[in-house]
């Protein structure tokens, strides 16, 4: 086994059967069912803490660490970031509606987006949110009239587009002047001007965010240098002081055991170092340095775990590597759709015989109505039968999240699991909520 691709606390008991916070998979399977999701909570712990603690040791300015809820979010979820110290951003009103049901404070939480509906500027206003990212002129302009008759001014940062490559996958690449999200350099003056103009909106900060899964530092560097270059325009043609600068999210994780492990500490000294040189040459006061993580702080705390329903045998054929057989399990792409999506790899064991030699290369087929839905291909296990448990590691980030009930297939339920204890923090989705939106016709 990988442990470096499993929660801090996986363990494997000398029968064989894979646990993880002190639980046996094996025995959640039979309580809460499968597919089941997991969700160590010393893992997700630890991870908010190195980005916590890396801030305060690297950074001589205000650091803040915000959860990106889009990786995962629910009410357990927002209070263990919270009870951590971190903020929340949140990228429509059902995430800030959830976000304030569990009490992270509004003050605490960022509104992203790049069309953000009206009512959702609206409840966010009215909630008095911390602050709002603004993505677009548009929106800029929707803003100042909604705050226009405001007591309190309404905290903004911009959101620019720095004409980055970040080096990822295509539809996780968001930094590149072709991109949908933020603003284009050029336009800056252009929402300086507006901002100016605007009693309601207080300008604190700049933000850019240009991907996800990103192994090298040099394009997070870079994104700083562009960031405090456009401070420096601010202040020089439209005496708008930055106090806030965030490089957003992105750091990446690896999911199979040939990819990096980059380590959350340098990746903050990187940053750290960055915007002190950056604005020490530009003789630009030190900004708050917010950042924004998802994928890094929950993506290898999840594990899910399924059924292995039925298998077939493959025919040997051109395209198909060299495995043997499908394995087919109770999920799939509408729990996770990552693999289906841009191809995501991940790393599986059984949880059942974690013990076994790994003597078969199989592909995992999820039971849903596309055949693009295989969910690992050539990958090494014991041979499996049915019943067989199938344990899938760093799997906490943009599955549950992303899930849909396509096939009406009610989604699965999320275990926290510590110390022995499991938890269900959601429950499976039922049959009856599969219907709750529906209005027959007679
Ligand atoms: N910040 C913003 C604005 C994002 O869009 C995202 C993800 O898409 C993140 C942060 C989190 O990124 P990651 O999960 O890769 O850390």
């Amino acid at each position: 086994m990988d442990a470096f691709l499993w929660p801090d606390t996986v363990g494997v008991s000398a029968a064989g059967q894979l646990s993880i916070g002190g639980c046996e998979l094996a025995a959640l399977a039979r309580e809460f069912g499968t597919p089941l999701y997991l969700l160590d909570e010393a893992t997700f712990r630890a991870q908010c803490r190195t980005y916590r603690s890396a801030l305060a040791r690297h950074y001589p300015g205000t650091g803040q660490v915000h959860y990106a809820g889009k990786a995962l979010l629910n009410t357990a979820v927002a209070q263990l970031a919270t009870s951590e110290g971190l903020g929340l951003d949140v990228v429509s009103g059902g995430e800030l509606f959830v976000a304030l049901r569990a009490g992270v404070p509004a003050t605490h939480i960022h509104l992203h987006g790049n069309a953000k509906p009206r009512a959702e500027l609206e409840q966010a206003l009215a909630v008095g949110i911390g602050k709002i990212m603004v993505d677009s002129l548009d929106e800029l302009e929707l803003l100042a009239q909604l705050t226009a008759g405001c007591a309190q001014p309404q905290p903004i940062m911009l959101r620019l587009t720095p004409d980055i490559a970040a080096n990822t996958h295509a539809h996780i690449e968001t930094g590149r002047a072709t991109s949908k999200f933020g603003f284009a350099l050029d336009m800056l003056d252009a929402a300086a001007t507006r901002i100016a103009a605007a009693p309601g909106l207080q300008l604190v900060g700049l933000h850019a965010h240009i991907g996800s899964q990103i192994f090298q530092q040099t394009p997070f560097e870079q994104t700083i240098a562009v960031l405090l270059d456009c401070a420096a325009q601010l202040r020089e043609r439209h005496n708008l002081p930055i106090s806030q600068l965030s490089p957003g999210g992105g750091l990446g994780v690896p999911y199979t055991s040939d990819q990096p492990l980059p380590d959350a500490e340098a990746y903050i000294a990187a940053l750290a170092r960055a915007v002190v040189a950056g604005c020490t040459a530009r003789g630009l006061p030190l900004p708050a340095l917010v950042i924004e993580p998802g994928r890094s702080i929950v993506a290898r705390a999840g594990v899910a775990l399924y059924e292995i329903i039925a298998t077939k045998p493959i025919p040997l054929a051109e395209g198909y590597a060299s495995a043997t057989r499908y394995l087919h399990i109770d999920g799939g792409m509408a729990d996770n759709i990552r693999p289906a999506l841009y191809g995501a790899r991940y790393t599986a064991m059984l949880a059942n015989r974690a013990n076994a030699p790994e003597t078969e290369l199989v592909h995992i087929a999820g039971r849903y109505c596309e055949s693009g839905d295989v969910l690992l291909r050539d990958v090494r296990l014991p041979p499996a039968a049915p019943g067989d448990l199938l344990a899938v590691a760093v799997a906490g980030a943009y599955t549950l999240s992303m899930a849909s009930a396509y096939n009406l297939v009610p989604r699965p339920a999320l275990v926290l699991v510590a110390e022995g204890r499991a938890r269900l923090i959601q429950r499976r989705e039922t049959y009856a909520d599969l219907v709750a939106r529906d209005l027959p016709l007679v």
